[in-house]
């Protein structure tokens, strides 16, 4: 194992990477910006380092100061968390290159799948099922309307380099088509720096439930079953839970075993996500690989009692995977509610001084947090400031749970969407786990409407 591991990262996901570390008895260096100079993380780790001033880009993007930060403190490996430069297969390449060890996958997988069109290419030769449409770019509208009239309308643009929910646009119909392909191109190569686009069948009231997978360096691969996401807003995830109350046994099995191929596919290592649509009528369809942690994964550590983190830690170390796939069961139901310091509806940030932080405890609750009392947040970085994690053995109960964990939260000081999460705990739709991507942008139009 090694002696000592730089976290490039902030936030909740650098406290819980050294909680991972202190528990394996690895040393821990923080690195932080100027705004985060009172930041729980650069407080737990042993060391800690300033990087450069409040900026993301001057800071936690910083790859230059980062490598510096590396070398001074003597560190031997580097974990990039999520956001950030966790996808950023150029600063893998670059910590390698310099002999430090990169706990996450190989830079050439994350090539491959931080393209969507060559993702999609491989995806498609390993036999995973992918969304119906162009076999590469298109380069013109006329190319693009031959697809879309062969896939049939509605169709969906998409950028090669797109991510984070941008860069997308639904067309319903001909005429619509040959300007949204032309706006699509010059807003891609504006954003990304990259103006190919595709085209693939616009899939309606799918669910989004991505697959967890892990690997080793001796082509071990296995899969830690899935994580029902479909409730989000704007491309961005608010309540997660695991497993998914849609899916059928069969289907899981399809669907996890095809993330493993995925995985195997381009030669994954470590940890990462499978992320798939899912119809009404349950096909699955690879939508992206997320090469990296992600938010939510300790829903998948409560109900599978893996540790992600240690096992990144440990798979980058070069151990074996102890575990083979038959070892690992689904146990109970997990959620996840993200905290955010926002208004519950307009969304509005809310940054600024915490009075008081008090969370919630108690059986199978978990709350994964940078706050304390005292404590300012900065107005420079994402809004999440906790993550509340529930376990139980069934999902009414995991739902009740979680509901009782939220009473008990107390956030003062900022404005947090906890009323947010309380009414959608409440919904009926939701409690039955009828819901699919665009549920939750529905019902806060019908919630506002009644606000208003
Ligand atoms: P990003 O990398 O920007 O997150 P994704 O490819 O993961 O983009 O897609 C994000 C979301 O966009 C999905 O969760 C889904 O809601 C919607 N989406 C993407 N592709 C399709 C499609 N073919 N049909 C319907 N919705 C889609």
């Amino acid at each position: 194992m090694f002696h000592k591991v730089l976290i490039a990262n902030r936030g909740e996901i650098a406290v819980r990477i050294i909680r991972a570390c202190k528990e394996l008895g690895v040393r821990t260096i923080a690195v932080y910006s100027e705004a985060d100079r009172d930041s729980m993380h650069a407080r737990l780790a042993d060391e800690a380092i300033c990087i450069g001033p409040a900026p993301a880009v001057r800071s936690y993007l910083n790859i230059p100061a980062i490598m510096a930060a590396a070398e001074v403190a003597d560190a031997e490996a580097i974990h990039p968390g999520y956001g950030f430069l966790a996808e950023n297969a150029e600063f893998a390449e670059i910590v390698l290159e310099s002999g430090y060890a990169w706990i996450g996958p190989p830079p050439a997988a994350m090539r491959t799948m931080g393209d969507k069109v060559r993702a999609k290419q491989a995806m498609k030769k390993a036999g995973v099922p992918v969304v119906p449409g162009s076999d590469g770019p298109v380069a013109t509208p006329d190319e693009a309307l031959e697809i879309a009239r062969a896939i049939g309308f509605p169709v969906i643009i998409k950028a090669a380099a797109g991510g984070g929910g941008r860069g997308m646009k639904v067309v319903r119909s001909e005429p619509a088509l040959p300007h949204a392909v032309m706006m699509a191109q010059s807003e891609a190569q504006a954003a990304f720096g990259d103006g190919a686009v595709f085209v693939e069948k616009f899939l309606e009231r799918p669910r989004h439930i991505e697959v967890q997978v892990l690997a080793d360096r001796h082509g071990n691969i296995v899969h830690l079953f899935e994580r029902e996401c479909s409730l989000q807003r704007n491309h961005q995830k608010v309540l997660e839970e695991a497993p998914s109350p849609f899916l059928d046994d069969d289907t899981r099995k399809r669907l996890c075993e095809a993330a493993v191929a995925a995985a195997r596919a381009v030669g994954y290592e470590n940890a990462g996500t499978v992320e798939f649509l899912v119809t009404p009528d349950k096909q699955f369809y690879f939508i992206e690989m997320n090469t990296r942690l992600q938010v939510e994964h300790p829903i998948t550590e409560e109900i599978t009692g893996i540790d992600l983190v240690e096992w990144q830690l440990r798979v980058a170390a070069g151990e074996k995977l102890p575990f083979r796939q038959e070892d690992i069961a689904i146990r109970g139901h997990a959620m996840e509610c993200r905290i955010n310091a926002e208004d519950p509806f307009s969304f509005r940030p809310s940054p600024g001084k915490v009075e008081l932080w008090h969370a919630p405890g108690g059986r199978s609750v978990r709350v994964d947090s940078h706050l304390y009392t005292g404590y300012t947040i900065p107005p420079h970085y994402d809004s999440m400031i906790a993550k509340v994690i529930a376990h139980a053995h069934n999902r009414e109960k995991c739902i009740r749970r979680m509901q009782r964990a939220l009473e008990e939260l107390a956030v003062l000081g900022v404005t947090t969407n906890v009323e947010l999460h309380r009414r959608l705990l409440a919904n009926p739709d939701f409690q039955r786990g009828e819901f699919d991507v665009h549920f939750l942008e529905r019902w806060l139009a019908q919630v506002l409407g009644h606000a208003g």
